[in-house]
Formats: C-alpha cells, structure tokens, sequence
C-alpha cells in the first residue's frame, strides 16, 4: 500500500470552503493511487470557538490551575471536533472516511502531560481501515499513556503526528498542509519578496525551526529524518509545488545546487539577554557551572549561551526574565539585564567552510545601523542578538543583503 500522510493545519479547515479545499487534496491523493492518511490541527486559531487556545482560556476561567493530565482531556477535544468534521465532509462526497483519536490511532505516548513524546505507534487500526478503502482521519497533537490515558504533545504537536504516522506507515512522503506556499527564505509576514524554496535539507529546515519558524515543528523533522521519509511543506489553497525536504547532499543521496550560502532567515522575538561578569566574585569557585545549573534547576530554560573565563551571558524569554533575576541576586550575583532583544538567525548548508561569513552578516546589519548584542556561529546557522525593534529591520537586511528574494 502507497501510504501518504497528509497534514492540515489549524487555517486549512476553518471555514466550509476550506475543508472543501482540504477534501480536494485528499481526494486528488487517492485518484493518483495513494493511500492517505490525514492529521488534521484543532480548528482555526486563538478567538476561534474550537481553538485549542479557546478552550484553554474557557478552562482557566473555570479553574486556573487545573492538573496537567485534565488539562489534556480538554486540549485534546479541538482536534476531535476538526477530525469528525473532515470526516464528515469525506462522506458527504460519497467517501468512506473514518476518524481517530490519537490513542485508537495507536499512537502511545509517555505521561508528560501537555508535552508528551510519543514512544510507539501501533498502527493496526489503520491498516485495517485503509485495507477496507476507508480514509483515515486522525486527530494531531494529541496520543495515549501506555494505561489509556488521554496525553497532548505540545505546540506543533500535530506535524509531529504526521511524521511519527509516516515513520509507522513507511509512507511515500509526509505533506504538511499550510496557508503559505512552502518554506520561504524568511517569514512572509515580515518580509514581503520571501521566495519559496524547492529544496532544504532536514538539517537546514530543522534549523529554522529551532530558531522561530514556525512552519514546522523541529520534532516532526527530526522524526521524519530518521527514517528518511520525505517531507514536503505544500499549501492548502494553491497547486504551487511546495517545499521538499531532503537529506540533501549531506549524504550523498540527492545533489542540491548550492549557489547560495544563507538559505533562510528566522526569528525569535521577545528575549532578555542576561549577562554576569564572573570576574567580580573572586571568591565564588565555578561561578560558570553554578549559573547554569541554577537555571536548570529552577526550570528556567536558557538559550544563546556564551561561556567565558570571565563572564556567562545567556537569553532567556521576557516571560520569566524577573525569575531567573531573582535566582541569580539570591545567589549573590547582579546581572545586567537587557530586556526586549530578539535573536535574529541565518541558516544555510552552503555555509559550511566558507569564510567571512560573520564578516558579511555584521556588515549588512552596521550598515543599517543596527547593533549586534550577541553573536555565535556553527557550521550551518550564524545566530545575532538584536534590540526588539531592529527585529524587522535586521531580517530584511540580511535577506537584502544575501540576496534571497531574487
Ligand atoms: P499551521 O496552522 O498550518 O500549522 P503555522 O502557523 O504553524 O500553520 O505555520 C505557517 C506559518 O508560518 C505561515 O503562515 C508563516 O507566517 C509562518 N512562517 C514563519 N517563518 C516561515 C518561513 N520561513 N517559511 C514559511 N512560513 C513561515
Ligand atoms: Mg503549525
């Protein structure tokens, strides 16, 4: 069986015309001899009656510190409500269609409530169903404990779906659905003459998802990597080919004409910058190493770490920047805090031995007259710290500069 896992974001059904235009996708698969199986998000977006961020706040008014693992019966119900509907509208077309939890799906899941990772799939009902030439629907973001217990896995949580379905059903490919064309050269929402990319590799995609793109769940790719099964990144509204996602030609499989050395810009907005000069307390032994562990400890997740013999700098989100103050004052440190930064990231395989990379990258953003707070670099992405109303400005300089538009 020619197995393609089709995955429809939150824009894609929100509206009658849009899950016609989904019902088309699917219907276009199954005339070209595919066997699809669909993941479908929760319905449209935060306002939305069946939003999963609606329901939340339902919730929360009721109770605001509802236990993890009720919090997840309730999560859960929007991407029920958006798979019944695709099923629905299946049938309606004269369609065998059948919908599934993430459990009946046999996706089974450890019990980290609100974030948990899936350990297995069992695919059984699937095949039965598919075999009988019923269409799959299955409910994303959402999975079981090993005891039957209702489990959701955190934001991008349905693309993470799709690329552990792929993996168990050794799919021909995993299309993820959106409302953009494909994977673009920056955010299309930010700069206007972002191109669409043919191909990225995996280690490139899952780069840019790590740094804020949020097209894609970092997990999904590298779940998808693993396996090798192709993904592609298509949009719901338009017959445009889409982004492939490969290995590239990293390992040899698949040549890509690498002309270009940034492949994408990415974003992280909202960040504070934390920065203590270790020097001042001579009498502190591993000042380094007790700074982060005591981050680590107070759960404070920590980002753009730069290590020195005389001073730790580190951003952290705007969020819990007054709780990692107080960690570090009540350990007798004064950091100097820079609240409203943004880390602003430039991707690309192609950089890989070139030279004067950074050089280039701290050019575009002088020339404009933006400052750099922080810089780091590996073998595929140059990270840059910049104050919060540069963000915009820096992201089109570089894709200017890099020529990516063209
Ligand atoms: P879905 O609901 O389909 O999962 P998402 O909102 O998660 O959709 O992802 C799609 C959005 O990602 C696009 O509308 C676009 O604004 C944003 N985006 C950010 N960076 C990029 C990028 N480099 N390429 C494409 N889209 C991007
Ligand atoms: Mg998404």
């Amino acid at each position: 069986m020619k197995y393609l896992v089709q995955k429809f974001g939150g824009t894609s059904v929100n509206s009658p015309e849009r899950r016609e235009q989904v019902a088309k996708k699917i219907i276009n698969a199954k005339n070209e001899g595919y066997t699809p199986v669909v993941v479908v998000s929760a319905i449209g977006r935060q306002g939305d009656p069946y939003a999963t961020d609606t329901l939340l706040k339902f919730i929360e008014s009721v109770n605001p510190d509802l236990p993890p693992r009720e919090m997840d019966n309730l999560m859960a119900c929007g991407e029920i409500i958006s798979g019944v509907t695709m099923a629905a509208t299946l049938e309606k077309h004269g369609y065998k269609a059948a919908f599934l939890t993430g459990g009946q799906a046999g996706i089974i899941t450890d019990d980290n409530f609100t974030d948990a990772h899936i350990i297995e799939v069992n695919p059984k009902r699937i095949h039965k169903l598919s075999n009988e030439g019923v269409i799959v629907i299955v409910a994303g973001f959402q999975g079981e404990t090993a005891d039957q217990l209702v489990t959701t896995l955190g934001r991008g949580g349905s693309d993470t779906t799709a690329a552990a379905l792929g993996v168990a059903l050794n799919a021909e490919a995993v299309d993820i659905y959106t409302d953009v064309d494909g994977i673009m050269t920056a955010d299309p929402r930010i700069v206007e003459n972002a191109k669409t990319l043919e191909v990225i590799t995996y280690n490139e995609i899952c780069q840019l998802a790590h740094e804020g793109a949020k097209v894609i769940h970092p997990r999904a790719v590298e779940i998808a990597m693993q396996k090798n099964i192709p993904l592609r990144i298509k949009c719901t509204f338009s017959d445009a080919m889409g982004t492939l996602v490969t290995a590239g030609a990293e390992n040899g499989s698949v040549e890509i004409k690498k002309d270009k050395i940034i492949t994408g810009i990415t974003h992280i907005p909202n960040v504070t910058q934390l920065k203590i000069l270790t020097s001042d307390y001579p009498e502190v032994d591993s000042p380094q190493l007790k700074i982060l562990k005591s981050m680590a400890l107070a759960g404070i997740s920590i980002d753009f770490i730069n290590v020195h013999p005389d001073v730790v700098i580190y951003t952290v989100k705007d969020n819990v920047e007054p709780k990692a103050v107080e960690v570090l004052t009540n350990m007798g440190f004064n950091p100097i805090v820079t609240p409203n930064c943004a880390k602003v990231s430039a991707v690309g395989a192609g950089m890989a031995g070139v030279p004067g990379v950074m050089a280039s990258i701290m050019e575009a953003l002088t020339a404009m007259d933006i400052k750099i707070l922080q810089t780091a670099d590996s073998h595929s992405t140059i990270w840059c710290l910049v104050k919060q109303e540069d963000m915009e400005k820096a992201i089109r300089a570089l894709h200017s500069y890099f020529a990516l538009g063209e």
